[in-house]
């Protein structure tokens, strides 16, 4: 990494434009811009001496910078004029444009930071709402970090012992662990790894937006809803990017956390294949939300059989598909129109007609008018208390990453056999191998590799060899 690289930190068509630049030439580089040398308002300058610019040169030296090499900033006009010959000027006095990520990939590589918190910067540039913002600045700040090396060092503690009754089996003054310690502590660190993968599906959903399915029978008021809640975050609704949908979505935020909402109105019988598959991205929504908002205009429902308890029965049925509720997705049942004195049973369809059935016993709707606003605050808060978000007080770190997730399993997955081979009696040697495997599974979330001085030191941490 001998190269100094540099490129714009901000985007394009504002007031300011920072160009940062990250490796041994980029003092000197900026130097040979500058009217004057060191950091404060310089003259950037062109080949022939004329003035391109004024602006504000900040200077940080090597190891004490982001990127832990010499680096420069300059804060420039936000002419893309100015920012593109600034940066051709670097390029000819020593600099070679960066590629994506590179400032925060030496951060990195001089260890600056590990790997989660480096992916935690990406999070961070991309968080849009408080949630996703406090996941990410707690994985920048090193939470997850902490918790994965607290881990990793009860199995490097554990593997010591491992080794440590293989090579000194003799010395009978030196605490060998049992089979039954080594089993407790893999159960103990298995449990923890657990914790951590269970907060996935939370720390996506903080990212992403908890996803709300709004479902009932036609005219309900499902669309007048959406429209109703989203209208109320008028300010911070931002329009969902993707390609077009056949459900229609919206976003809120209710105290600092995304929802996404998405209007199933468009559901009914139909031949053509197209819409069919527009039904098939419906389903596919309900199935996926967290939370299925189901809407009524009846103060209680026709065609109700009361049938189970069961906690994972089917919900309904709509277009013959059966709908079961997923482990841990919610339903929040709610009645709309209470501005209107409907009478139970009254206008709409009959329930054969019908293409909606609900299965599941009723719980107490929450009354709403949509056209009113009657209820929404009630409403607003039992979609937040339905999402059922832990509270992050207590500083338990979340994971939101699929390769976060996948090393956390695979580590769970070596640990199992670690236990099945304590179970199974054999030889030290293999439970060592997928201890071996446990921790470089949780290593490469933060970029840690194993080496003999890992297990050396914990050795000698703990057992004072030789004295
Ligand atoms: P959807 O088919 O479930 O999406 O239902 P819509 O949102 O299209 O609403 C159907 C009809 O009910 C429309 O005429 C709405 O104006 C009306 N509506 C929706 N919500 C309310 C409400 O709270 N009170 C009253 N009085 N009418 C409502």
């Amino acid at each position: 990494m001998k190269d100094t690289i540099c490129a714009p930190a901000t985007p394009t068509g504002g007031a300011l434009c920072i160009v940062r630049i990250s490796g041994p030439q980029a003092h000197s580089a900026v130097r040979q811009l500058t009217d004057r040398p060191g950091p404060g308002l310089r003259h950037i300058l062109d080949p022939k001496g004329n003035t391109l610019d004024q602006a504000i040169v900040t200077l940080a030296h090597a190891p004490r910078s982001y990127t832990g090499e010499d680096t420069a900033e300059l804060s420039l006009h936000g002419s893309p004029y100015i920012v593109s010959r600034t940066l051709r000027l670097l390029c000819q006095h020593g600099c070679r444009p960066a590629h994506p990520g590179e400032f925060t990939q030496r951060a990195f590589l001089n260890g600056k930071m590990d790997l989660s918190a480096a992916e935690a910067v990406a999070d961070l540039i991309a968080a849009d709402n408080h949630a996703a913002h406090q996941m990410a600045i707690a994985q920048l700040q090193g939470t997850l970090s902490n918790t994965l090396a607290n881990l990793r060092n009860q199995l490097l503690r554990l593997n010591a012992l491992i080794e440590l009754s293989l090579d000194f089996a003799d010395h009978e003054e030196l605490p060998i662990a049992t089979p039954q310690d080594i089993d407790t502590l893999a159960a103990d660190t298995q449990q923890h790894i657990s914790t951590l993968i269970d907060t996935y599906t939370l720390g996506r959903a903080l990212k992403e937006g908890i996803a709300v399915a709004i479902i009932g029978e036609p005219n309900v008021g499902k669309s007048t809803l959406l429209n109703t809640l989203a209208q109320r975050d008028r300010a911070i609704v931002t329009p969902y990017p993707g390609t077009t949908r056949d459900t229609v979505e919206e976003t809120i935020h209710i105290h600092g956390v995304k929802f996404r909402l998405i209007d199933t109105a468009g559901l009914r019988s139909t031949r053509d294949p197209v819409e069919q598959l527009g039904i098939q991205r419906t389903h596919d929504a309900i199935r996926h939300a967290h939370i299925i908002l189901h809407l009524t205009d009846q103060p209680d429902q026709p065609d109700t059989t009361d049938s189970t308890d069961q906690p994972h029965s089917p919900l309904f049925t709509l277009h013959s598909s059966l709908f079961t509720p997923r482990p841990g997705q919610q339903i929040l049942h709610v009645r709309n129109k209470i501005d209107l004195n409907i009478t139970p049973h009254s206008s709409r369809s009959t329930p054969h007609s019908s293409l909606f059935t609900l299965h599941s016993s009723l719980h107490t709707p929450l009354p709403i008018s949509a056209k009113t606003g009657q209820g929404i605050p009630r409403l607003l808060q039992a979609l937040y208390d339905a999402a059922n978000l832990p509270q992050n007080a207590d500083g338990q770190p979340v994971i939101n990453n699929a390769r976060h997730l996948h090393a956390l399993q695979q580590a769970l997955h070596a640990l199992n056999q670690t236990r099945q081979a304590i179970a199974d009696q054999l030889p030290p040697e293999l439970l060592s191998q997928h201890l071996h495997d446990a921790i470089r599974a949780l290593g490469t979330i933060t970029g840690d590799t194993i080496t003999l001085e890992n297990t050396l030191s914990h050795i000698f941490q703990h057992f004072c060899i030789g004295k």
